[in-house]
């Protein structure tokens, strides 16, 4: 998979990009991570690639050409399973069946908005998809990018070992993953659940289960009318509704 992003501060993206899993995945040639300097593609003599809005107002807007001279220039040769996205707080919210959505892709072009966000022109024109990390404003879209670069690379076949298998994460099975306990078996007056030290692996599966269902419960029950839930769920999740009084 490749990602090219297109940003206004590309040291930002240093940090994020050259440690443990991204990184790893990156010298093994699992993804490919290119970031563009927009400036790069700016055409007057002072590299300008934001201007006041029309109508007044505060703030900067970016402007149309850079921007469509960049994508332009780094979608060559695309086809099949490339995308534009623009990251964008009015955009879809991000969640993860999107999230595995387009880690089916090939080729994802992200652009990073900065000040008060992008000429209209540059959505009406040139994106295939808007996606918002949240409901709430960042200063600029290198968060939310790197944001999607790696809920997305730790999807893609090997990049994530065996141990830190994405299988039974949180909201990829539609429930809040079970809790986890490692040594010391006693601390601070606080035990390891003893079925995980039993050995039994079919015991270790049900409670695990039941405490995934308890988590969602508890924390989330609204993922709980669409999470797909088996006769066996259904009936420790009436466990558990009876357990805690819900
Ligand atoms: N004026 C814009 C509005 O009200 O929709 C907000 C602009 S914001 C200050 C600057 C840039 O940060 C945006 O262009 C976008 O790229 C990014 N951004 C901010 N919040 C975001 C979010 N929740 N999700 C995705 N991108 C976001």
């Amino acid at each position: 998979m490749r990602f090219d992003i297109l940003t206004l501060f590309p040291e930002m993206f240093q940090g994020p990009f050259s440690h443990s899993i991204l990184k790893r995945a990156q010298e093994r040639s699992l993804i490919e991570i290119h970031v563009h300097y927009l400036r790069d593609w700016a055409l007057d003599k002072h590299k300008l690639t934001d201007d006041a809005p029309y109508g007044g107002g505060a703030g900067m807007v970016m402007k149309p050409e850079p921007i469509f001279r960049a994508v332009e220039d780094l979608s060559q040769g695309s086809g099949e399973g490339f995308e534009v996205i623009l990251l964008t707080p009015q955009g879809v919210p991000l969640i993860q069946s999107l999230v595995e959505e387009l880690a089916a892709k090939e080729h994802l072009l992200l652009i990073a908005g900065h000040y008060e966000g992008v000429d209209e022109r540059v959505r009406q024109a040139l994106v295939d998809r808007e996606i918002s990390i949240g409901d709430y404003v960042l200063t600029g879209g290198e968060l939310p990018a790197m944001v999607l670069v790696d809920a997305i690379s730790r999807l893609l076949p090997g990049v994530l070992g065996e141990e830190e298998s994405a299988r039974d994460d949180s909201h990829t099975t539609g429930l809040l993953e079970y809790p986890h306990y490692t040594r010391p078996r006693e601390f601070r007056g606080l035990s390891v659940p003893e079925v995980l030290l039993s050995g039994d692996h079919a015991r270790i599966a049900r409670w695990r289960r039941k405490e995934s269902l308890r988590r969602t419960l508890l924390r989330r029950p609204e993922l709980l009318a669409t999470a797909p839930l088996s006769e066996e769920d259904l009936q420790l999740l009436a466990e558990v509704r009876k357990e805690e009084g819900k």
